[in-house]
């Protein structure tokens, strides 16, 4: 039977994209096709993406094979282009932020209200290669693989409406695409996973977007006191601009900064936040900890290594446990964290310090490996 209403969303389209063809290689500007959205899925026009360190955590330290050739970019904002069959919620023209971690509604964690793992999502099947296979991506007569099942460093992308968040037509994109990874991750994890209560300690290991995110969760929860602590001491002005009340460089000490720590603060801190990504530091953030009650909570990528602590950090009353993407519901959470920054309660616009052209991605990745950025935002489309 001929179909008339989906005609427009057939249409394979064709546009740029940042094609990562190898691990710790450069990406190339490629023209790719995205092919139209399948039952279930959106085509999104990218109009901004931030760049996060586990684009860079992929390019350079996954080194899986498996995981290429790839878009990167998954911190991104976008405009609805086309809707796949069965799609109902979403239209062209709506506002949307896509997320690498789906929220289906259906399934044992969605319903559970204790986590915000989604069994749908694509790296409960595909984690070892870091995306669906059967992605929508053509590059050279080569299948791409959708990075974290989002890739927002292109002009277009197609993602499943479960994956996909809703937002305020008033939002403005280049800004709220941040909630997309970074700055809903730092913040949840202090305000959802660690609970972080008012009157109390904090120490936030790391201040990248995502450790700064963490230092104003923690001020709006109440925190009295909140040690950051980096060893890029250029990080420390920013800190103090959301919140921060003391400033740590480990690398100035000639003792472990645990033991600074726990001077300062009579035993250690209540709540502790590691946003790096080292096994190292996650054990150093554990240590921070009060005996007792500390919690200290892991929100820095890496999957390449084991980590290690004494047992007696736990016996005598640690509590240490991880934060993905905040612990927020991500299609719930994401809509109301967007209004949350229109009302003012929330922080977005200092966290930017560089604004580029997709053309550019090489310039922003460099500038995050080398320390000179929090997040940089690629304009993709008008
Ligand atoms: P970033 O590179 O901008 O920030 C990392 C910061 O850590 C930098 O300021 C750096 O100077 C500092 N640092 C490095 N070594 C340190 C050390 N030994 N002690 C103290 N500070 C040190 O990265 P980002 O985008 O803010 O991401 C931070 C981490 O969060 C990454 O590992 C990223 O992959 C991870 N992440 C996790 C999730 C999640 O859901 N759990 C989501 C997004 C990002
Ligand atoms: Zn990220």
């Amino acid at each position: 039977m001929f179909n008339v209403s989906i005609g427009l969303s057939q249409r394979v389209i064709k546009c740029r994209a940042a094609v990562a063809w190898e691990p710790t290689a450069a990406l190339m500007m490629e023209e790719i096709e995205v092919a139209p959205p399948q039952e279930g899925e959106i085509r999104i026009k990218v109009v901004a993406t931030g760049v996060c360190h586990t684009d860079l955590y992929h390019l350079f330290e996954g080194k899986d094979k498996r995981g290429f050739p790839t878009v990167l970019g998954h911190e991104g904002a976008g405009v609805v282009e086309s809707v796949g069959p069965g799609v109902t919620d979403f239209k062209p023209g709506d506002k949307v932020i896509p997320l690498f971690l789906s929220q289906c509604g259906e399934c044992k964690f969605c319903k559970c209200p204790k986590t915000n793992l989604c069994d749908r999502n694509w790296s409960s099947k595909y984690h070892d290669i870091m995306s669906d296979p059967t992605t929508r991506f053509t590059c050279r007569d080569r299948p791409i693989l959708q990075f974290m099942g989002t890739s927002t460093f292109s002009e277009y992308t197609v993602i499943n409406q479960i994956a996909v968040a809703k937002i305020d037509d008033d939002a403005p994109l280049e800004r709220v695409c941040l909630l997309g990874c970074g700055i809903s991750t730092g913040y949840g994890a202090a305000v959802n996973t660690a609970g972080v209560t008012p009157g109390s300690v904090c120490a936030v290991f790391g201040l990248g977007a995502v450790g700064l995110a963490a230092v104003m969760g923690c001020k709006n929860a109440g925190a009295s006191r909140i040690f950051a602590v980096d060893i890029n001491e250029q990080k420390f002005e920013k800190a103090k601009v959301f919140g921060a009340t003391d400033f740590l460089n480990p690398k100035a000490y000639n003792k472990p900064i645990s033991e600074v720590l726990a001077e300062m603060t009579n035993g250690g801190v209540d709540f502790s936040l590691e946003c790096v990504g080292n096994t190292e530091v996650m054990r150093t953030a554990l240590e921070s900890c009060v005996k007792g009650w500390g919690v200290s909570v892991l929100v820095g990528w890496t999957d390449v290594k084991d980590f290690s602590a004494r047992p007696i950090q736990l016996i005598s009353g640690k509590t240490w446990k991880g934060s993905l993407f905040g612990g927020f519901k991500s299609k719930d959470s994401v809509p109301n964290l967007v209004c949350d920054y229109m009302t003012g309660k929330i922080k977005l616009d200092e966290f930017i310090t560089h604004k580029m052209s997709l053309e550019q991605v090489n310039d922003a990745i460099n500038l995050m490996k080398t320390g000179q950025c929090i997040r940089c935002i690629l304009n993709i489309s008008k």
